[in-house]
């Protein structure tokens, strides 16, 4: 029998190179596993080839690391047949890695056919020797190569799979399976090799026209080289480009849950929105109709805020929103739901026991409210109007819920504020009038239902007649005669005061006009603005407008507006007020006291004349503190060089009181009531005919 050698340099060289197959290879599979489309076929043809190169490679130097007494060569169509037996079964392991799952059956059918693909590449790789007489294989040792191949499949395969996941010590993971792997398909190979006995004589048949050894241990190994860490690199390259990307997948859905946030939350208070509202009210309403219980719906409207916001700025009101969102939300549990829908709105969802537990908390929610709110420098103190509908019972969608809970608060507003109020079936009528009086208000504009009366204003000193005030009336075709009280806010709301604005100013000037030729040339018509007219670009042009029309001085036209208005936006109302005081029409501050003013800025104001709240009028015989406001604002119009009128004077013993204090001019029903314009002419001529007798 022939003695066969191995060098051992080759031998450690074959080892090295199935160490590196198998890592390419584990590598490769974890490429298969994430990649998508086409890339799957890429990564499984391109892993077969390199492993398949490598695992064949092995074997080859395993062959070239062998020597016999004898000329050694090898057949080069065998060879050829051996590296593409390998290719093939590698690539099919490949496959089956990358498959969903890997069930234990499938591993071991797996297995038995991977290892005898591999088995097949060796002793085919033998016979490219093309030895005779024939090789003679010890059974024993040929069984064990066998099942060496086989079990080393099976753990190849089950690692494989197991490490195809980007987990975090992957790498490492890969590189000790790689040695355990590269020793098993080195083990089966030499186990093969020492299967094989080679009887005295026998020759090699390939030596003479097959490949020979000189050399082509340094080719293949240079050659399997270069596939391997092209493979690697590739595989390694590829990686990295995934996790960028996966890096940008990830910032990508960031971004979209901030917009998602964004677009579901209030960027002020951070607070659920209007959107996310309606979400989570359909989901209470359907754990309600799958699990029975209750929820209530609070409807949270700020008294006062407005006022703050206007005094303070919008900064300060900011502030304060944030710090009711705070304060409400201490009360509540991490089920209910507290949004801001609104400029001071919020909504509060909780579940309830039962339904007396809305009324606890809604007390509570009132009280935390009334507490005053320290912001910046300032104690601010506000106060909560909460309205309550209650599912199942108020309404069928989240939308009526809401109208229902609006509705309530509405009446917790109307019945003095800082409280709260359960929602019932008649309040709806009240949100079915108010959408049919906006109808009806629509078309009054275009059909003049409108008319104007006026109120005399008399000077204080010696009781004659200094103008009027036009007010504003609505000759409803079924209400009747309908006050600015009940529609002006309407009007506000929906825009609507800028027609009927600007009717009331061309109506006022034209009746003025009138009065005018009849020799009132003294008398000044006053006319009152709302804060959106104030606000609106052309009111000026307007204003302008109308005078010119009707050929009047603009001296003739006062505008009042109320101190909370000329305060709202300090600086833009200063333009306004400037613009009009230069075309020489005269401005008064109605309802003063009533608001927060900045004396500062009253000062730079270019107004001509202060009206005193009727509300300290009403009070000033009963009420000593009134007494003391009405003279301290007759004292400061007159440092500030400013007429002072009284409205709402009902008494004699108010005209008296105002009289004595200084005011300039006297308004109220005691004097005269709003009259339309032929009837408030009779009353003033009357008037003046017992001043002549
Ligand atoms: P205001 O400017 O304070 O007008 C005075 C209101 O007090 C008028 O009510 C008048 O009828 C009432 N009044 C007059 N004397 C007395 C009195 O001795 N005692 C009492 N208790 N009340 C008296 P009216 O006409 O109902 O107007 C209410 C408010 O509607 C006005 O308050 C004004 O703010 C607004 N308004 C009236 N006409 C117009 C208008 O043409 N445009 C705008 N934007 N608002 C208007
Ligand atoms: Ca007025
Ligand atoms: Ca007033």
């Amino acid at each position: 029998m022939l003695i066969g050698s191995y060098s051992p340099a080759l031998v450690l060289i074959s080892l090295c190179v199935a160490i590196l197959a198998s890592y390419t290879a584990l590598d490769m599979t974890g490429r298969i596993a994430t990649a998508k489309g086409r890339a799957v076929h890429l990564w499984t043809g391109g892993g077969a080839l390199a492993m398949g190169v490598g695992v064949w490679s092995m074997h080859f130097i395993g062959m070239l690391a062998f020597d016999l007494p004898i000329d050694l060569g090898y057949d080069m169509g065998i060879t050829v047949l051996s590296l593409v037996i390998a290719i093939v079964s590698c690539g099919f392991a490949l496959w089956l890695v990358s498959q969903e799952r890997l069930p234990i059956w499938q591993l071991a059918f797996g297995a038995l056919i991977m290892g005898a693909g591999i088995s097949a590449m060796h002793y085919t790789g033998m016979a490219a020797m093309r030895m005779t007489p024939g090789i003679d294989y010890d059974p024993t040792l040929f069984g064990a190569s066998l099942m060496i191949a086989i079990g080393a499949s099976a753990a190849a395969l089950w690692i494989a799979f197991h490490l195809r996941q980007n987990t975090p010590h992957v790498r490492l993971a890969r590189a000790g399976a790689a040695v355990v792997m590269g020793i098993a398909i080195v083990g089966m190979h030499y186990t093969g090799m020492a299967a094989a006995r080679f009887p005295d004589g026998s020759f090699c048949g390939a030596a003479i026209d097959g490949l020979s050894g000189k050399g082509l241990d340094n080719l293949v190994l240079v050659t399997t080289l270069a596939v391997l860490s092209i493979a690697l690199l590739t595989s390694v390259l590829d990686a990295r480009l995934e996790a960028r990307t996966a890096e940008l997948a990830n910032s990508l859905t960031l971004a979209n849950r901030e917009l998602t946030q964004l677009a579901l939350h209030d960027p002020l208070t951070e607070l659920p929105n209007r959107v996310l509202l309606a979400d989570r009210i359909d989901q209470a309403m359907h754990l309600v109709q799958e699990q029975g219980g209750c929820f209530a719906l609070m409807f949270i409207d700020l008294d006062g805020f407005k006022p703050v916001n206007d005094a303070f700025g919008h900064h300060m009101g900011d502030q304060l929103l944030r710090e009711v969102g705070l304060r409400l939300r201490e009360d509540l549990r991490s089920q209910d739901t507290l949004a801001r829908i609104g400029g001071d709105e919020f909504v509060l969802l909780v579940q309830l026991a039962e339904p007396d537990d809305a009324l606890r908390l809604a007390a509570r929610q009132v009280g935390l409210i009334s507490r005053a709110f320290r912001v910046g420098e300032h104690d601010l103190q506000i106060s909560a109007s909460v309205g309550i509908a209650i599912y199942p019972g108020n309404g069928l969608t989240p939308q009526e819920l809401l109208m229902n809970a609006d509705a309530a608060m509405y009446h917790a507003k109307g019945t003095g504020k800082n409280g709260y109020r359960f929602f019932d079936a008649s309040m709806n009528n009240d949100a079915r009038r108010q959408l049919q009086l906006l109808q009806d208000l629509r078309n009054a504009v275009e059909q003049q239902q409108f008319s104007l009366y006026y109120q005399p204003k008399f000077s204080a000193g010696n009781g004659h007649p200094v103008g009027a005030e036009a007010l504003l009336r609505w000759e409803h075709p079924t209400q009747g005669l309908m006050l600015p009280d009940s529609f002006i806010e309407l009007a506000e709301k929906t825009g609507l005061i800028i027609p009927i604005g600007d009717w009331v100013l061309n109506e006022a000037c034209r009746q003025m006009r009138v009065w005018h030729l009849q020799g009132y040339t003294d008398w000044r018509i006053a006319v009152n603005l709302s804060a959106l007219q104030f606000c609106h670009a052309g009111l000026v042009q307007s204003v302008a407008k109308a005078l010119a029309t009707h050929g009047l001085p603009a001296n003739s036209l006062t505008l009042e507006i109320t101190e909370t208005t000329a305060m709202s936006d300090a600086d833009a109302s200063m333009t306004v007020l400037q613009e009009l005081s230069a075309m020489g029409v005269d401005l008064s501050i109605d309802d003063f006291g009533t608001g927060y003013s900045s004396l500062m800025y009253l000062k730079r104001l270019p107004a001509n004349e202060l009206k005193i709240d009727r509300g300290f009028v009403r009070d000033l015989e009963h009420d000593s503190d009134d007494a003391a406001i009405v003279s301290a604002i007759v004292a400061l119009g007159q440092a500030l060089g400013l007429r002072i009128v009284a409205e709402g004077v009902e008494t004699g013993m108010q005209q008296d009181f105002l009289t004595q204090l200084g005011c300039d001019a006297l308004q109220g029903y005691l004097l005269g009531h709003p009259l339309p314009a032929e009837r408030f002419m009779v009353d003033i001529l009357r008037a003046e005919q017992v001043a002549v007798v």
